[in-house]
């Protein structure tokens, strides 16, 4: 499967599309999710074109897997959550209902969150 450059993230990280911004280096971009699940839920991307975490992990340069992963911290610090705890997700392919195919970690807290996964059959 080829990188779309169309998808909506490509698009947010271009600026064609509005983002309510929460953080932002030469690594990685963070924004708050549209549908939030969780009180606090923001999604961060890197600054490339990867589609997921297989993908990133492959093929990105290693300052920006490390630049990245920084920044997702950094985004838990600013947003003042490292002590009440975030949880981090991030879907991969068909099975883990990936939707919008540039690889992004969903960082949510606020609140309690709960068992990390309920079996849905
Ligand atoms: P996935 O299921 O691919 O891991 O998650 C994609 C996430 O992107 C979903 O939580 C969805 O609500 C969010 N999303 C989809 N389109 C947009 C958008 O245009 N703006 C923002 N901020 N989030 C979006």
């Amino acid at each position: 499967m080829a990188y779309d450059s169309d998808n909506i993230f490509a698009k947010i990280l271009r600026g064609e599309i509005p983002c309510k911004k929460v953080y932002e280096d030469d690594y990685a971009l963070a924004f708050h999710d549209v549908r939030p699940q969780a009180d606090i839920h923001v999604l961060v991307i890197p600054k490339g074109e990867y589609i997921s975490n297989d993908d990133f992990s492959l093929s990105a340069p290693e300052d920006l897997i490390v630049g990245f992963w920084r920044a997702v911290a950094t985004v838990g610090r600013e947003l003042e959550i490292v002590e009440s705890g975030y949880r981090l997700l991030a879907n991969h392919g068909l099975n883990a209902h990936q939707t919008v195919d540039h690889f992004h970690v969903h960082l949510f807290g606020g609140h309690p969150l709960g068992p990390m996964l309920y079996k849905v059959r």
